[in-house]
């Protein structure tokens, strides 16, 4: 059967006698047979479906893989998601908007280092003021990267209006994660007034507007039960996903979701080790298992959703120093450097050590280090960088 032949891919030294060409996508796979992908099973079969998947990565991408830059210009929000540190009850947060001058620098940076991309992110907000500046600094960027940088919004959700204005200023792509395809586990995860279905709506409107449409998940939030990660997968399928962002949930203090479960972990290090729980203690959350069962998403998603643009997510880079390195061999075909400055990185923590480790040395404006560091974690992952290249491939559902 199908699950078999993906298991049975390549093998122990035989992976030079498979061709590329026999690993081929499935976009029919059912919820059983994705549901058995996505379990736990042996490193074997870990193994020949992390090669299953970067071969059909292979074929599309050759060994090329590439780069967007991300920028969190603000981390004002109205929403109160109970996974993210920067929501809007959080207290302690600093809170910022990178003012005109600094994003233009930053737009600047991204074109003269070659990024194709730039990723504009932020907390959710939806006035008339945020909007139209929004829209004017993507026109100004637009034209002064003589429009050789392509604009994703990565903004939450908006009205019709505002997607379209952003769209008409020269915005083509979103990313916008629906978080978990299922509805009741939507609403445990966000306060009531937070809608699933308004976030379909607006993932449809955006598709309908013209922007290439990205979202995705998390993967290991609490109350989610397998069955959930294979109907998600089949989601991102139906909604005709463009780009995927998936990323393991990282338990964040402060918040509703992540504290009592660092309460546990407390608890469990008081009575094993009777000392009290710190965070190096996360660890034992940011274990193998999460990684690869963030990394089996991965390849389910390329298996089945084929062309999709896939990033390489820092969430994974949390759990393991080379997560991301992993991720580009089982199938994803994107990277996100953070090119936010410095002084605005504790700001943005929606996760413990998200700071830590996307730090990247940028303590001035303009990011040290970052395209070095880009083209070193690419290498480790067996790809290489197509910097310059203005329309990373499409996707043709
Ligand atoms: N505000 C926009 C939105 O929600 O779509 C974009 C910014 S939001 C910070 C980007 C993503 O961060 C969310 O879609 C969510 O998946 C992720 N995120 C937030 N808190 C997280 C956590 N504790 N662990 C892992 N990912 C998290
Ligand atoms: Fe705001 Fe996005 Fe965080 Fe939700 S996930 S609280 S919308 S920044």
């Amino acid at each position: 059967d199908r699950v078999r032949k993906i298991w049975n891919f390549g093998g122990e030294n035989s992976l030079s006698k498979r061709p590329e060409s026999e690993a081929k996508a499935i976009p029919d796979l059912s919820f059983d047979e994705l549901k058995m992908l996505l379990q736990k099973h042996t490193p074997e079969t870990d193994a020949a479906l992390f090669r299953y998947s970067n071969s059909i990565a292979n074929q599309l991408f050759g060994n090329k893989c590439y780069v967007r830059a991300l920028v969190e210009f603000s981390n004002v929000c109205r929403k109160n998601c109970k996974y993210c540190g920067i929501r809007k009850d959080m207290k302690g947060v600093r809170r910022y908007t990178i003012p005109d001058h600094e994003l233009m620098a930053l737009a600047k940076f991204a074109y003269e280092n070659k990024f194709t991309s730039l990723v504009l992110q932020s907390g959710e907000l939806g006035t008339e003021t945020r909007i139209s500046w929004l829209c004017d600094m993507i026109k100004k960027i637009v034209k002064e990267t003589n429009d050789g940088l392509r604009i994703v919004i990565s903004i939450g959700e908006l009205p019709h209006k505002d997607y379209k204005a952003l769209f008409d200023a020269g915005a083509r792509r979103t990313l916008t994660r629906i978080e978990t395809s299922n509805p009741k586990l939507y609403a445990k995860l966000h306060p009531k007034d937070h809608s699933w279905q308004e976030r379909v709506d607006v993932l449809k409107d955006q598709s309908a507007i013209g922007y290439m449409m990205g979202t995705g998940v998390m993967a290991g939030v609490p109350h989610q039960v397998p069955g959930d990660l294979a109907n998600d997968i089949l989601f991102l399928r139906d909604m005709k996903a463009s780009m995927i962002g998936m990323g393991p949930w990282i338990p964040s203090p402060g918040t509703p979701l992540g504290d009592p479960f660092l309460a546990q972990m407390t608890r469990i290090t008081q009575r094993l080790e009777g000392r009290p729980w710190d965070r190096s203690d996360l660890k034992k959350w940011y274990n193998e298992d999460l990684l690869k069962q963030t990394l089996r998403m991965y390849a389910c998603a390329r298996i089945v959703c084929y062309d999709v643009n896939m990033a390489a997510t820092t969430a994974l880079e949390v759990i393991s120093p080379t997560g991301r390195q992993q991720a580009l061999r089982a199938g994803c075909n994107i990277m996100m450097p953070n090119i936010t400055p410095r002084k605005y990185r504790d700001g943005y923590e929606i996760y413990t050590k998200k700071a830590e480790v996307d730090g990247g040395g940028a303590d001035t404006l303009i990011p040290v280090g970052t395209i070095a560091r880009v083209d070193k974690v690419a290498a480790e992952g067996g790809r290489v960088v197509d910097w310059g290249v203005v329309k990373d491939p499409l996707h043709h559902l």
